[in-house]
């Protein structure tokens, strides 16, 4: 029996979208024409058209039609560039700089935001899910790339909610495709670790990922979805290989390409290309100014056509599976084909070849996603037993310390949810505010990584700087959004902060981000040393200096000489430190603080019992 409030899966993707549902007879896509497109045209009368007759219609209604608006989800205008070239609607630069729609119509432009936009597509999804389940349907598992960040998920969670849905789960699409073939969802009987590729060529992106998944061992028990790489390309996919066939269906006559209608021409190169995933040849009919022209084209000269792009494909997931195999990953024992332009037979025969596997190609590869999400939830409406799905965090989470480094809270690929402790303290006497800067990366200063947020802690009463005990919480739930809270212990001052991040990162970003940790891991942690090594020994230095003044009168002169010469020395290499710290040696600087911790001891026992020498990490 399903539970009385269904959850189905959506797959929301960048050019078709769908809705499934599972129950005890599996998995089903809901509505007749299961591909819904992700177009919306926007109507003078304030209405809309979604899907089919949108698409179909894009290119009377110039735009106002939008497609393609997943590239936009969470994006700034600035992340968002390169795909900005290729949409045929003006995009513009919404507050903090978030990429909006400006629609062209009768009464005057009205813009939208990419969440509205799509959130029109999930309503649509909604309504025929609710009709075909006979039942008003107000929950979802949704799927969003594995690369996406928080500000992209946290985007289509908003969609979501601007459409009525209660989002239960945000889920990896390489994860949902692994799901649809029972992989994991202890259904399949097989124990052990497996290592899965997922390769999904789209309309306009291609995406590879390597997953690790561990099943659950016994009924109850959880299995273990580790996303080990991903790879890529967002402007690269079916529509290439259309504009492949354009080429050749116009033949060596470029010119009649500036009279002919771009997007019938492209309408009938899509369908040359579909009959030639089952059929040896296909007639390209289309009208230029030229007059009607008949072109046979073979199925040879589409694979000539589309080398290209399939190479570069597969150069991404060898790379991806090194990228894996730096993390563990022996050997991949299946590769999953997912999106419309797998079922080339081109594209199978080279992956097939690139894996030395024969490829899953048993669920249908534009409706597995959508399938596995469904399988998602009925899972987590407890209709399926078996696993939970856990997701991993892709890059790790912290907060700025003095300084500028990052003390990191949740260190990347840690399982959702996660949630990690960690005391801080102030850097200033009297301090009655605390800025609390939120960083996703890998690096260890703030600088090299990304600021998804900020909040301030205030009204916490004046005490010398590193008595207040700040508790900081991070939490980041089932979908990888991430809730920040601040609590100052002695005064119980609280604050929160619920990242919803002003724009993601491009999976480019994402990649150098790694990369470069990788690259920089040894300067990055001598420069994190030294740069806690400055906040600390100043510190250090600004509270022995001013007892010394008062008190060495109680000092041995033997104990006020050596004082004095380690207060010395420390204040030069600080001094050294400050203009050029890969001048200093760490840990000759970390021996000079020590020394002056020893030889003050004496004086530390004078005045309020402060200790410095365990002292938190502190804020600025
Ligand atoms: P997305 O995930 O980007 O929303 P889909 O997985 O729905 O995209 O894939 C859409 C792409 O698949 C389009 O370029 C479409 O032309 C292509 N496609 C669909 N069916 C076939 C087919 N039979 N042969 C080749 N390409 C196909
Ligand atoms: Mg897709």
């Amino acid at each position: 029996m399903s539970s009385p409030s269904p959850i189905v899966g959506i797959d929301l993707g960048t050019t078709n979208s769908l809705v499934a549902f599972c129950d005890e007879a599996g998995p089903r896509v809901l509505g007749e024409d299961a591909l819904v497109p992700s177009v919306v045209r926007f109507e003078d009368s304030g209405g809309v058209t979604v899907g089919r007759e949108a698409r179909e219609r894009a290119a009377e209604f110039p735009g106002r039609t939008i497609s393609s608006v997943k590239r936009l989800m969470g994006r700034s205008v600035t992340d968002a560039a390169a795909a900005l070239r290729y949409l045929p609607y003006r995009v513009v630069r919404g507050e903090n700089d978030t990429a909006r729609v400006e629609v062209p119509l009768g009464a005057g432009p009205r813009v939208v935001s990419p969440q509205e936009v799509s959130s029109l597509i999930l309503r649509s999804l909604k309504e025929r899910a609710s009709k075909a389940l006979g039942t008003e349907v107000s929950r979802a598992v949704i799927t969003v790339p594995a690369y996406f960040d928080d500000a992209q998920r946290q985007a289509t969670r908003d969609a979501g909610r601007l459409a009525g849905l209660d989002v239960v789960r945000i889920v990896n699409e390489p994860t949902a495709a692994a799901l649809a073939y029972g992989l994991g969802a202890g259904v399949t009987g097989e124990t052990g670790e497996r290592i899965v590729a997922v390769y999904d060529l789209g309309g306009g992106t291609f995406d590879i990922s390597i997953l690790r998944i561990t099943p659950a061992q016994a009924a109850g028990e959880t299995s273990f979805f580790e996303v080990l790489a991903t790879a890529g390309d967002t402007q690269l996919g079916g529509d290439d290989a259309d504009h492949a066939l354009m080429r050749l269906i116009l033949g060596d006559d470029p010119e009649s390409l500036g009279h002919a209608d771009r997007r019938l021409l492209q309408r009938e190169a899509e369908s040359v290309k579909w009959k030639l995933s089952d059929r040896e040849t296909a007639v390209a009919e289309v009208t230029l100014s030229v007059g009607a022209r008949r072109t046979e084209i073979t199925r040879a000269d589409y694979e000539r056509a589309i080398r290209p792009l399939i190479d570069r494909t597969i150069e991404h997931c060898r790379r991806a599976v090194s990228d894996a195999s730096a993390r563990g990953a022996v050997a991949i024992d299946r590769v999953i084909m997912v999106g419309g332009m797998t079922r080339t037979p081109l594209v199978r025969r080279e992956v097939g070849r690139q894996f030395g596997l024969e490829p899953y190609i048993a669920v249908d590869p534009d409706r597995v996603v959508a399938l596995g999400a469904a399988v998602q939830g009925s899972i987590l409406s407890g209709s399926t037993r078996g696993a939970l799905l856990l997701d991993v965090i892709p890059l790790s989470l912290g907060i700025e310390t003095v300084g500028g480094a990052v003390a990191k809270l949740i260190v990347r690929n840690s399982t959702v949810p996660a949630r990690a402790r960690e005391f801080f303290s102030t850097s200033v006497d009297n301090q009655t505010a605390i800025r609390l800067s939120v960083f996703q990366g890998e690096r260890e200063m703030a600088a090299d990584c990304r600021r998804l947020g900020e909040f301030h802690l205030r009204g916490i009463p004046p005490m010398p700087a590193g008595i207040p005990q700040l508790e900081v919480e991070f939490l980041v739930d089932s979908s990888g959004v991430l809730n920040v809270s601040a609590h100052e212990r002695r005064s119980g001052k609280r604050a929160a902060l619920q990242v919803i991040p002003n724009h993601g990162l491009t999976r480019e970003e994402v990649d150098r981000m790694e990369r470069e940790s990788f690259t920089h891991a040894r300067e990055d942690m001598t420069r994190h040393r030294i740069v806690d090594l400055i906040a600390n020994s100043a510190l250090d230095l600004k509270w022995i200096g001013e007892r010394f003044q008062r008190y060495q009168h109680i000092l041995e002169p033997e104990n006020r000489v050596e004082l004095q010469n380690r207060i010395d020395e420390l204040r030069s290499i600080l001094e050294r430190a400050r203009t050029d710290w890969k001048s200093v040696d760490a840990d000759a600087f970390h021996r000079a603080k020590e020394a002056l911790d020893r030889a003050s001891m004496r004086l530390q026992e004078v005045g309020i019992a402060m200790s410095l020498r365990e002292s938190p990490n502190r804020l600025g």
